[in-house]
């Protein structure tokens, strides 16, 4: 368990592919099977998809985000600016999460 993240979180990509190297964006999706996130606007792929008229769709490129290894994430802190790691404490039968470095709760919304 090296990146623990939800949905929902804000993160930058901390290793990988250059292209994806240093961006900041907020976890769609995680895959918790494969240990993967899909993260809004990041890493990119097109995908040629099949018409499907059924459901009034049509064929074509579409572009959208492929899931990242979660290694390779770290939730994003807004005093620190980059991504960092995390600190649970438990505060009013609460976990909560901290940044490692600064000490401010991981929130985001
Ligand atoms: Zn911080």
């Amino acid at each position: 368990m090296t990146a623990r993240v939800k949905k929902g979180d804000i993160i930058q990509v901390i290793s990988g592919k250059e292209a994806n190297k240093g961006k900041i964006g907020k976890v769609l999706k995680v895959l918790r099977k494969n240990e993967k996130v899909i993260i809004d606007g990041i890493n990119i792929v097109k995908k040629a998809t099949r018409p499907d008229p059924a459901n009034n769709k049509q064929g074509g490129i579409v572009a959208e985000p492929a899931p990242l290894n979660i290694s390779k994430v770290m939730p994003y802190c807004n005093s620190c600016h980059r991504g960092v790691k995390v600190r649970y404490e438990r505060a009013n039968g609460k976990v909560i999460r901290k940044c490692a470095k600064c000490g401010a709760v991981l929130e985001y919304k």
